[in-house]
This record gives structure tokens, C-alpha cells and sequence, in this order.
């Protein structure tokens, strides 16, 4: 996930989010006791582990922040939902005298793992936030990027040796999510960060932009050259395929598109030319690369 703009909000959420884990410790003894001691412990029905209140309360400030669109907490919140629908039936039943048998008490111990899992990968995510390092790909995060494109622009204007900048994004990365889960998408997310870093020179630069949109920078690189390297990055993903947690196998593409450098332009505009070319290599089909045209005049 991309870290959010402020490190003090960043702390902030850190510090609520410490609480939402103790808060569900201590639920999960109490849902122990109520689901599978019901007799000895005369504690009856989901009231009688109910739903820690802090949850909600750190949603309902996340909300007020940056992160609150990342597909990180949108998962956090579904494995709470799901934790809880399934805590309090098991009580329900518990409470009916219908304690749960081994796959249901399973299934919900597991959920309540891949909830914490979660809770403490956006920790994670959210203290190296003023590293200006993405933590699931490793690669940075746009933090630096406009420094970074302003000083090629500058040696550009001092020696005139050219860069280009190319915007990388994965094909029907979103039917990969909804198909497989978002775990499998993630690994997708690191496999492909993993080809491109491995595929550009050390003095190159790649920045995850945000979701599945990685912005390469190729120094001192004409276009023609730029497009050699993004046609061999874009074969070696599509060659790559990406092992799932349970042994599936998926091979994805992405779409790149590329701008040079000219005269006196912008960091802004120069990746919008590459995300025009983008856009052209999306509409022209996918799993392509497309370098940005200048526009023909009427
Ligand atoms: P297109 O070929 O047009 O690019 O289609 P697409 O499905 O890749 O594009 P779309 O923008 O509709 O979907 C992007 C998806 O990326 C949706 C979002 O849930 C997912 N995504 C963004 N960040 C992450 C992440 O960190 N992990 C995972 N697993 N999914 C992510
Ligand atoms: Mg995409
Ligand atoms: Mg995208």
C-alpha cells in the first residue's frame, strides 16, 4: 500500500491500530470461553464476546485520511466483517447448545489470524512511511520521483543527452483480485516489481505510483533505446509466471507507455505524455508498448 502523505497521521493511525489488535486478543478469549465453555462458564450468545468498540472508532478516523482508499484497508475491513459474522454465529449455536465442531472453530481461528496478519502489514506499511519505500514491492514509492525526473531534466537542459519515463500498468490486474483474492494479487504485485527492477540498469529508477501503475525512468536513454528495454520488460513478465501461495500458477501482462524528453518541459507533463502512450497501449489492445506521438495538426 502507499503510505499516506502526513508521518504524524501516519503514527496516529499506527497507534489506534495497536489498540484494534489488543481490543481483539482479548475478544478472541472471550469468544473462546462463550464458544466452547458455555456450561462452566454461563456465558451465553454473542453478547457474550461482543464486537470491540475500538474498530470502528480507527475506521471512522482512518476515513478522515489518505489510506482509507487503498485496497490494503478496504481487505482490512472485509476480514473484520467476515471475523465477526462468524464469531457471533458460532456463538449463537454455542448458546443453543450446539458447540462448534473442529472445522468451524478452525475456520474462525484462521480468520482471526489473517486479520492480524493484516492489521500488522499496514503497521508495517505505515512506519517505514517516511522511507520513501514501498513496502510490498520494495520499490519507492512517487515520494521522490518528482526530485528524482527534475534532476534528468536539469542535466537534459546542461548536456542534452536525453531520458525518457515510462509508465508501466498491469493488464485486468483487477479480474487477477476478484478471481484469486487479494493475497494472490499482492504476490502478482511483487513478482512484476521484481521482473521490471531486475530487467532496468542500476542507474535507472522505478517508483510504484500507487496500485499497479510503476513509473520507469531511464536515464541518458533515447526513445528508440527506451523501447527496446521496455519491449524485453514487457516479454520477460509475460514469460514470468507467478506462483500462488497454493501452487496455482498465473502469467500477466502489463502495458507501458513511453516519452522522451524535450525542451522546457515539466516533470508533470512529461509523465503525462507517458501516460497518454499508455492510454494508446490500453486502447490498442493491451500487452503492448506504445511510445507518446505529438499530437497531428489539423
Ligand atoms: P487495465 O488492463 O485497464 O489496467 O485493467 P485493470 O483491471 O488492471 O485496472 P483497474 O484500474 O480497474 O484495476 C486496478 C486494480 O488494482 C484494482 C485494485 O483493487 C487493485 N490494486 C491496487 N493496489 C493493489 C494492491 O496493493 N494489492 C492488490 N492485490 N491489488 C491492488
Ligand atoms: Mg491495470
Ligand atoms: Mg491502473
Amino acid at each position: 500500500m502507499t503510505p499516506p502523505a502526513s508521518g504524524s497521521s501516519a503514527s496516529a493511525i499506527v497507534a489506534g491500530l495497536s489498540g484494534v489488535v489488543d481490543e481483539h486478543l482479548r475478544w478472541l478469549t472471550q469468544w473462546h470461553k462463550a464458544a466452547l465453555f458455555t456450561r462452566d462458564s454461563g456465558l451465553t450468545g454473542p453478547d457474550a464476546a461482543p464486537e470491540p468498540k475500538g474498530f470502528a472508532a480507527w475506521v471512522a478516523r482512518v476515513k478522515r485520511g489518505s489510506v482509507a482508499h487503498q485496497p490494503a484497508f478496504d481487505r482490512l475491513v472485509q476480514l473484520h466483517d467476515q471475523l465477526h459474522r462468524m464469531g457471533r454465529l458460532t456463538l449463537m449455536r454455542a448458546a443453543e447448545g450446539d458447540a462448534p465442531d473442529y472445522a468451524t472453530y478452525k475456520a474462525v481461528l484462521e480468520k482471526f489470524d489473517e486479520f492480524i496478519q493484516q492489521c500488522r502489514r499496514i503497521e508495517r506499511a505505515l512506519s517505514v512511511a517516511g522511507s520513501g519505500i514501498d513496502p510490498l514491492t520494495g520499490l519507492r514509492n512517487r515520494t521522490g520521483l518528482a526530485d528524482e525526473v527534475s534532476r534528468e531534466l536539469a542535466r537534459f537542459a546542461r548536456t542534452g543527452q536525453p531520458f525518457c519515463v515510462a509508465l508501466c500498468d498491469l493488464d485486468k490486474f483487477k479480474s487477477v483480485n476478484d478471481t484469486y483474492g487479494h493475497e494472490a494479487g499482492d504476490r502478482v504485485l511483487v513478482a512484476a516489481a521484481g521482473c521490471l527492477t531486475r530487467g532496468i540498469r542500476a542507474i535507472d529508477e522505478a517508483f510504484r505510483m500507487g496500485g499497479e501503475e510503476i513509473l520507469i525512468l531511464l536515464k541518458e536513454t533515447h526513445l528508440a533505446e527506451a523501447l527496446l528495454v521496455l519491449e524485453r520488460l514487457r516479454a520477460d513478465l509475460a514469460d514470468t509466471p507467478v506462483q500462488l501461495a497454493d501452487g496455482q500458477v498465473l502469467h500477466v501482462t502489463a502495458s507501458f507507455g513511453a516519452a522522451e524528453v524535450t525542451g522546457e518541459i515539466s516533470v508533470d507533463a512529461l509523465v503525462d505524455r507517458a501516460d497518454q502512450a499508455l492510454y494508446a497501449a490500453k486502447h490498442g489492445g493491451r500487452n503492448r508498448v506504445e511510445a507518446w506521438r505529438e499530437p497531428a495538426t489539423p
